[in-house]
């Protein structure tokens, strides 16, 4: 067992990275270059053991950091994200940068564009320092079906950081970045954001431009930050946000300045709670629900019990929208258009040369290689629901559930303004776990999933601590608000956070 320094110190006390560090750079206390060189070297000596990582942008990074330091040398302001270092999931286009996805058949794929966030975020002025490492195409819970091998948890080097998102979770919790992008299908960024003892908010549908971004399953996929804390996530959230002209789903709402609704006041808000999601928890997770909730009374918040009758079904409807959308998006990648081409590979792996490979056995052979078993998987459920004869069974059924869901949520939402569940039934599991059960994987995301089937926005945020074997490990809870209201949602998050550590 390992615990990091970092992370406790994080929790303990409530430091606000971004906001420390831009005084700090105004101040002249540090400049941007030195402050990246500062997190090249934490990662040198960190990623060693964490794997966090899969691609450096040093070049990218010291000369966004030296474009700042020229600014604050001839004494201009600097905005709130200049020069703040941080690190994107593998599967957000950066030009002119690896983009692998975590898989074997974009191992040589340089992306030819920025994603719609990455602009946002180079043009805030923010350090990219890399490209951090994520479950094959965002599928997992556990950052271990990466084709580059897994990522640990800095709190415990024994334990998954959660996934798919699991980079970077890894890399935020460890302070090898101040900030992290992730994606979140079913829950990739608050799972991973629960087991590494970080904030992780997923974006309602729509605020945030999906352009650039490798598509999973598109109506379900957000992009959203990983930070120390809310204040961190609202400042990223506020340089993301905004319609795009480049993602026909993007929300005609303009991107405003989150950081104003953190008040630490939630007098009156009425928060629902599902009883059969805490009852149904293990000892340890309940208590730490338990005490998030006394704190939430304690600082006049109104608990309410609701019921969410269809969230049941949350879980199998995502198991057929998704792995059709999966199977959809992912025809892209027959090695022709991206990536590995198999001739090469098969050449190299079979004693023999085959010749005259035809169009059709390149493209079998480039997926045959070059994706992993469970993305395998999900393309062969996905086009088996969507088959002739199956769609009106499994896809339009699914459908028509989600729609039942939704209403769960509409009425619920017209009696109180926030949903209080946890994110995670149980705190980081062992690496190795549950690899050979993909069932016991996908269960993981239970309490996630439902935001994504809706839409609705969701943060999680770090609760009490929760002893495994003795172990004290991180236990998020998650919040979810109404459609667009990340103000409520943010609030709340950050209301909880000033009044734990206190
Ligand atoms: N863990 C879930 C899955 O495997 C969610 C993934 C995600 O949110 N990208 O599909």
């Amino acid at each position: 067992m390992f615990v990091d320094s970092h992370y406790i110190r994080s929790f303990e006390s409530n430091i606000v990275m971004i906001k420390e560090l831009h005084e700090k750079l105004v101040n002249k206390e540090i400049s941007a270059v030195a402050l990246a060189e500062k997190y090249f070297a934490i990662i040198a000596e960190k990623d060693k053991n964490l794997n966090a990582y899969l691609t450096l942008t040093k070049e990218l990074a010291l000369a966004q950091a030296r474009k700042v330091d020229e600014k604050i040398a001839a004494g201009e302001e600097i905005g709130i994200l200049e020069g703040i270092p941080g690190a994107v999931k593998d599967n957000l286009c950066v030009a002119g940068v690896r983009a692998t996805a975590g898989s074997k058949i974009l191992d040589n794929y340089i992306a030819p564009y920025d994603a719609g966030v990455v602009t946002s975020l180079k043009e805030a002025g923010a350090v990219i320092l890399g490209k951090v490492n994520m479950d094959e195409f965002a599928m997992g819970s556990s950052t271990e079906k990466s084709a580059y091998g897994a990522t640990k948890n800095p709190v415990d080097l024994e334990r998954v950081p959660g996934g798919s998102s699991g980079g970077s979770a890894a890399a935020v919790a460890s302070g090898e970045a101040v900030w992290a992008l992730g994606t979140d299908t079913g829950g990739s960024i608050r799972q991973p954001a629960s087991f590494c003892g970080v904030v992780g908010l997923k974006p309602t549908y729509g605020r945030v431009s999906r352009y650039g971004a490798m598509a999973m399953a598109s109506s379900l996929d957000q992009i959203g930050p990983i930070t120390m804390n809310v204040e961190d996530a609202a400042i990223i959230l506020g340089a993301i946000s905004g319609e795009s002209k480049m993602d026909g789903t993007s929300a005609k709402s303009p991107a405003k300045d989150y950081t104003q609704y953190l008040t630490g006041k939630v007098r009156g808000l009425r928060i629902g709670i599902v009883r059969e999601y805490i009852d149904g928890l293990g000892e340890g997770p309940k208590k730490s629900i338990l005490a998030v909730i006394e704190t939430y009374k304690k600082l006049g918040a109104e608990i309410k019990e609701i019921e969410l009758p269809y969230a049941k079904y949350a879980l199998p409807v995502y198991y057929i929208i998704m792995p059709c959308e999966v199977s959809s998006n992912l025809a892209r990648f027959d090695g022709i258009k991206y990536g590995m081409r198999a001739v090469d590979h098969v050449n190299s792996v079979l004693d023999f040369v085959p010749e005259d490979r035809n169009l059709i056995e390149t493209y079998l052979d480039s997926r045959r290689f070059g994706l992993g078993a469970e993305v395998k998987r999900r393309i062969m459920l996905g086009t088996y629901a969507l088959s002739s004869g199956y769609y009106d069974a499994y896809y339009l059924r699914a459908q028509k559930v989600r729609t039942l869901i939704k209403q769960d949520f509409e009425k619920a939402f017209a009696e109180v303004d926030l949903i209080l569940t946890p994110t995670t039934p149980t705190p980081a599991f062992k690496i190795g776990e549950k690899t050979a059960d993909p069932l016991e994987m996908y269960l993981a995301d239970i309490f996630t999933i439902t935001a994504n089937i809706v839409g609705v926005p969701a943060i999680s945020v770090p609760g009490p601590l929760v002893e495994v074997d003795g172990v004290p490990l991180p236990q998020g809870f998650q919040l979810m608000a109404k459609w667009f209201d990340e103000e409520n949602l943010l609030r709340t998050a950050h209301a909880y956070e000033i009044a734990d550590k206190a």
